[in-house]
């Protein structure tokens, strides 16, 4: 494993963070003798619950109203307290507890202090410390500051600067999480809390719950999330993902986490479908665009032209010959677009296959995605008629869709595609469909790359 120290430091985004995602690691961590810091990153002043706690109405969580009108500072100072006795309760040292003074403000946390704060940290108490903090890729409702954390943490680690963390999932969000398997490509660790354990859990839920305006405690944490809290006493358990940079990367960790990459996406199914032929259709006032594979000036102006992102990604799909076409409406409005690959190397990352495109006239159309207010409208079954019947080059298309997403399939069926099947990894199906259409050098590179470093 990677040359880490006893030090972990555990980095939360909000108050009551620590305890809901990481309480039970950090007991746990505590047990085995390790240095356990906790480090709040925001002041949690974007909470509904100092508005509730001054509206006169009364609640099932106290006796009396709630008739406190608590400036910023005051609301803040009682997060802040009940996040320290959180920590304490679970079992962490006062002088290990951390309340920065360049904190975020609550919900709109930037990502150079969150990297400046988790730099700070390593610096003052251990460059080699385990860095605990919540993954960034929870789910399109995970809170923005966690996934900016996240993302600090990732950009570190890449940077070479932390050697391993642990990411992980927010007890509220691991159900969706679960579900989409794209976002688990090896899955969690789940700790469940032993006896001993949850006596400390409960004991810190109740810093969270605790109720007496005379000593300016308001049970902040319970008011904002009540359900979460109420679980997390029946369902005690942390879920997160190891890993390690790298850099610090031993050949044993990078086959094995290649390796469970590998038994995941090999169970992987997909729905393919091909099309050779079709008319235009007929689009209105919408008008098709298209740049072509190799044109990254005019992806480049595109991009400017429509207030689309240049990402590194969409350029590369550019570079590598893929060409991106779209259908726009009078405003210029980007309302569904797509890739072709056609005549290049070509992976696909959810089941893991590698191939050459060189040697067929099939091309493959990839990512599609339609604006959300123009959904429904049939604009992605147009779209893809539009690329069949006009694209130059390839003779037949093929695409692929996951099984759950039914408006996808939905689409491709409308649009006049015929179905070749679920094909799997597992049983080989999908290899031979792959070198039916054409296409040669089918490799998997989790297994195959093993030993080199991922790219
Ligand atoms: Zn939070
Ligand atoms: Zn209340």
């Amino acid at each position: 494993m990677a040359d880490v120290s006893n030090t972990i430091i555990y980095f939360a985004p909000h108050q009551d963070d620590e305890l809901l995602s990481m309480g039970v690691d950090i007991c746990n961590s505590l047990k085995k003798g390790k240095s356990v810091h906790v480090v709040l990153c925001t002041d949690g002043s974007g909470s509904s619950v100092k508005r509730k706690l001054n509206d006169g109405k009364s609640c099932n969580k106290h006796p009396g109203e709630h008739i406190y009108d608590l400036s910023e500072q005051e609301f803040i100072q009682a997060r802040d307290t009940e996040f320290v006795a959180s920590c304490l309760a679970l079992g962490v040292k006062r002088e290990n507890i951390h309340i920065p003074e360049s904190r975020g403000k609550d919900g709109s946390l930037e990502l150079s202090t969150a990297q400046s704060i988790v730099r700070q940290y390593l610096k003052e108490i251990d460059k080699k410390a385990v860095v605990c903090t919540i993954s960034l890729n929870n789910g399109p409702k995970q809170h923005r500051d966690h996934k900016t954390l996240g993302r600090a943490v990732e950009n570190l680690t890449n940077w070479g600067e932390i050697r391993k963390r642990h990411l992980f999932i927010e007890p509220y969000h691991y159900e969706q999480v679960k579900d989409n398997a794209r976002l688990i490509p090896i899955e969690p660790e789940v700790l469940t809390a032993v006896s001993s354990v949850k006596d400390k859990i409960n004991n810190a839920i109740r810093a969270y719950s605790y109720w007496n305006p005379q000593e300016k405690r308001y049970a902040i944490g319970y008011h904002s999330v009540t359900n979460e809290f109420n679980d997390y006493i029946t369902d005690t358990k942390n879920r997160f993902f190891v890993k390690i940079s790298p850099k610090y990367m031993s050949k044993a960790d990078r086959l094995y986490i290649n390796h469970r990459k590998y038994l995941k996406l090999k169970k992987q199914k997909q729905l393919y479908y091909s099309m050779s032929l079709c008319d235009a259709p007929d689009l209105g006032d919408n008008v098709l665009v298209s740049v072509l594979g190799g044109q990254v000036d005019e992806y480049t102006q595109f991009c400017q032209q429509h207030n689309v992102p240049l990402t590194e990604k969409n350029l590369k799909r550019i570079q590598d010959g893929s060409s991106f076409w779209c259908i726009i409406n009078s405003d210029k409005e980007i309302l569904t677009r797509g890739w072709l690959a056609y005549k290049h190397d070509f992976y696909i990352s959810e089941t893991d296959f590698g191939f050459d495109m060189s040697q067929c006239e099939t091309g493959l159309l990839y990512h599609f995605e339609t604006e959300e207010k123009y959904r429904g409208q049939g604009l992605y079954g147009q779209l893809l008629k539009s690329i069949v019947s006009q694209a130059i080059g390839p003779k037949d298309f093929v695409i692929y869709t996951s099984p759950d997403n039914f408006a996808s399939q939905k689409g491709i069926l409308k649009a006049g595609f015929k179905s070749d099947g679920t094909l799997k990894a597992e049983d080989k199906s999908l290899p031979r469909y792959l070198k039916s259409k054409g296409f040669t050098d089918i490799k998997r590179k989790y297994r195959l790359w093993g030993l080199s470093v991922e790219r």
